[in-house]
């Protein structure tokens, strides 16, 4: 048997085995009792739910995830890859146009068969628990939209990185990472200019208490805000949330009218002064920094894979390509990737501890970042007993309990 095909078989299914044992692990954590500390947010009633609904969860992914696998398996051991690279050259638009069909054509289907799974999600799931806010028809024009995007950004984008490795010989992998490099650091400005009003609304938060509680707390920890913005993301869901956009002087901060809804303006400081501390901690450039470095190498590592016929026999290929190579070499890459993955989320959650730390000794009284964690995990049916190795694998946020007691223990 081909190298490559054991290598890749045995990731997915070692990855596949991995979800099921720590899936399993998680819903056995599952307590009955309320932990004490969350016992003056949550009644008995709403505990149950959150518990309900991270179990049907849990079995829903179960169900997509199996699906998923099978049919990969199935399109690769009957050939797939290969019918279809055939299919897309019959069009003879050249190397790039018949990348861009054979990767549009994977993407297209991909869409269209998680699409029942995705109207379940949203429709029966979230609608169940009381989360759903979404519309057929926001649904409809949100996949459309995204659609065009992909089309739009993701098309030319796809269309350089093949016309690199095609036609830049030894150097290609440095002017691919040069290229995606400066692409993400643009989007980091396009995004929330161009690209987050095109789902939602973003007005600026009117003046009020609010407002001069924010700007007062910004200025005391000297941190220059561009704009505060309320986001309508109850057109969607009751989940709430806050988020930075833009980076140096152009910085904005988004809240959710969910969350301004549903907590105290002591509390929202809280959220705000948890995201200043990601700033003020370096978070993002770190982040920034380290991704890029891993496009890099992976760019490097690809351009030696494209070169590797035993690779494209690995999925029954007739002829080597650029485009087909991009998406075996993703396959072949994917073990590193988790493994790459785990050590971010671990990096990510250490972030979380600084920045609640960061928080809880610039505002008033400490126990307001607490307490919003305590709320949102109630707004969000969060887990609250998650098992550490669902935790390691999975969470870019510890679990709520164990960010309150670092909260405790540091002021
Ligand atoms: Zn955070």
């Amino acid at each position: 048997m081909n190298i490559f095909t054991i290598i890749i078989l045995a990731a997915i299914l070692i990855d596949f085995t991995l979800g099921i044992i720590s899936n399993r692990l998680n819903l056995k954590a599952l307590s009955n009792d309320l932990p004490g500390e969350f016992e003056d947010v949550y009644d008995e009633e709403t505990y149950a739910k959150s518990q309900e609904y991270t179990r049907v969860n849990t079995k829903f992914g179960f169900i997509t995830g199996s699906f998923d696998l099978l049919l990969l398996l199935a399109f690769w051991f009957a050939g797939g890859f290969n019918i279809l690279d055939q299919w897309a050259r019959g069009f003879d638009f050249g190397v790039i146009g018949t990348g861009l069909i054979f990767i549009g054509a994977l993407v297209i289907a991909k869409t269209l068969i998680s699409l029942p799974f995705s109207l379940y999600s949203t429709f029966v799931i979230e609608e169940r628990f009381g989360f759903n806010k979404t519309d057929a028809k926001t649904f409809a024009v949100d996949r459309l939209k995204g659609l065009l995007l992909s089309v739009l950004i993701g098309g030319p984008l796809l269309a350089g990185i093949i016309a690199f490795f095609e036609f830049g010989g030894t150097w290609a992998w440095a002017y691919a990472w040069i290229a995606v490099t400066a692409f993400s650091l643009i989007m980091q400005y396009v995004a929330p200019t161009w690209i987050m009003p095109l789902f939602n609304k973003f007005e600026p938060l009117e003046d009020g208490e609010l407002r001069q509680a924010i700007e007062s707390y910004a200025d005391k920890v000297d941190f220059p805000l561009q704009g505060i913005y309320v986001m309508d993301g109850s057109k969607r869901s009751s989940k709430s949330n806050a988020f930075f956009t833009g980076f140096g002087k152009n910085k904005r901060i988004a809240l959710y009218d969910t969350l301004i809804e549903n907590h105290t303006t002591e509390e929202l400081v809280a959220v705000l002064a948890h995201e200043i501390g990601h700033y003020k901690k370096k978070h993002i450039v770190k982040n920034m920094t380290i991704s890029i470095l891993q496009t890099g190498i992976m760019f490097a590592l690809l351009s030696i894979f494209l070169q590797v016929p035993a690779l494209f026999d690995a999925f029954f290929m007739d002829e080597m390509s650029v485009y087909a190579g991009l998406l075996f070499f993703g396959m072949l890459y994917s073990p590193v990737e988790t493994i790459l993955g785990i050590f971010m989320q671990m990096m990510s959650r250490r972030h979380e501890y600084e920045a609640d730390h960061f928080a809880a000794t610039t505002i008033q009284n400490p126990e307001e970042m607490a307490n919003v964690l305590k709320k949102l995990s109630k707004d969000n049916l969060s887990n609250l007993t998650p098992h550490p190795f669902y935790v390691f694998l999975n969470y870019s946020h510890p679990p709520a309990l164990k960010r309150i007691e670092a909260i405790r223990n540091t002021i």
